[in-house]
Order: structure tokens, then sequence, then C-alpha cells
């Protein structure tokens, strides 16, 4: 198995390049996000009780994220591996994946963190919001968002950083010279596990 967590601000490109890594390696992609914002156009009572922690950018809490994140890695228990994409956002998310991963006989092998500037994020997410449209965009959810991971997001990195698993990548620069640098640091770290 390869499992991988990508990691960066709203806007850092880790949806982008999970779409290339899952291309590459075959991984399942699991984007919290997305699953949530599935959750919430179906209507689903989970999707009813995260709907206005979505909407405004605050950090679902983590014993629903945890339970859903569970949830869909016991569906996919034949998958080659998985990418990581928006989760973990917290230490306590960080520490239940770890036990889960544990509990399967596997773990995450990289966390690759995408590094991009405050100002580079802001810029991108006003291009993106003229694009998708996502609520979650417009400008106040966005400062949000941005909080949000400054605040406490950021604090998972150390975690990783101490189980000698973090990968800074320059997150500016082209999308294909951003996915060839984090695939030399996945392979390294395959090959470093294998
Ligand atoms: P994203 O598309 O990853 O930026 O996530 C959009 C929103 O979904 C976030 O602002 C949170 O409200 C929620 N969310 C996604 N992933 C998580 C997570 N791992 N923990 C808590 N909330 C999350």
């Amino acid at each position: 198995m390869l499992n991988i967590v990508i990691f960066g601000p709203p806007g850092a490109g880790k949806g982008t390049q999970s779409q290339k890594l899952i291309d590459k390696y075959q991984l399942v992609h699991i984007s919290t996000g997305d699953l949530f914002r599935a959750h919430i156009k179906k209507e689903t009572d989970l999707g009813k009780k995260v709907i206005e922690y979505n909407n405004n950018g605050i950090l679902v809490p983590d014993s629903i994220t945890i339970d859903m994140l569970k949830g869909v890695l016991n569906e996919n228990k034949q998958a080659n591996g998985f990418i990581f994409d928006g989760y973990p956002r917290t230490v306590a998310q960080a520490e239940a994946l770890d036990k889960f991963m544990e509990e399967n006989n596997t773990s995450i092998h990289a966390v690759v963190q995408l590094a991009v500037t405050e100002e580079e994020v802001r810029q991108r997410l006003k291009i993106r919001r003229d694009a998708e449209h996502r609520p979650d965009d417009e400008e106040s959810k966005v400062n949000r968002r941005i909080e949000e991971y400054f605040d406490k997001t950021v604090h998972v990195l150390p975690y990783y950083e101490k189980q000698g698993k973090l990968a800074k990548i320059n997150g500016i620069g082209s999308i294909d010279d951003i996915f060839a640098k984090t695939c030399e640091q996945i392979d390294v770290a395959r090959g470093a596990k294998a």
C-alpha cells in the first residue's frame, strides 16, 4: 500500500496535484471537503449537521470528521493506497488516522506539504471563486478558512515532522514541476518503506 497525505492551505493546489498522483499511483482519493460537499448536496443527515460549518469555512468537529473518514476507509479496503486531501486538519485527526492505519497493518508513508504564501493563496482563491462558485470561496469565508489553517491545521506539520515523514515542496511554479518534485519525494519514501 502507499498512503500519502497532501497538505497545504486552501488554494495550495492540493486537488490538482492529488488528481495527478491518483493517475500515476492508482490511489483512492479521499478529500474530506468533497465528501462533506457531497453529503450536503444529497441532504443526508450528515450533510445537515455539517452545512453551517462548511459554508462558513469553520472546521467540522473532529468526532464527525473522523467517523466519516473511517467509514470511507472501511468501504475501500481493497485499495492500492490512499491520498488524503484536506485531512488531517488537527492533531487529533492525525492521531486517529495513524491508529486506523496501524490497525490495518499499514501506515502513512509521506506527507507532502505544498508551501504557498498567504498572498498567493488569496489570489488563487479569488480566481477559483469566479470559476467554481463555491459558497465557501466568498471573501469573508476565505479569510476564515485561511485563519482556520494557520490557527489549527499548521500544528499537524510538527506531528509528521517528528515522525520523519514531512516533505516540504515549493507550491509556487508550474503544475508539472511541482508534480515532478512531489513524485521524487514519494518515490524516496516508498523506497524506504518497501
Ligand atoms: P476543503 O474543500 O478541504 O477546503 O474543505 C471545505 C470545508 O469542509 C472546510 O472549510 C471545513 O468546513 C470542512 N472540512 C473539510 N475537511 C475537514 C477536516 N479534515 N476537518 C474538519 N473540517 C473539514
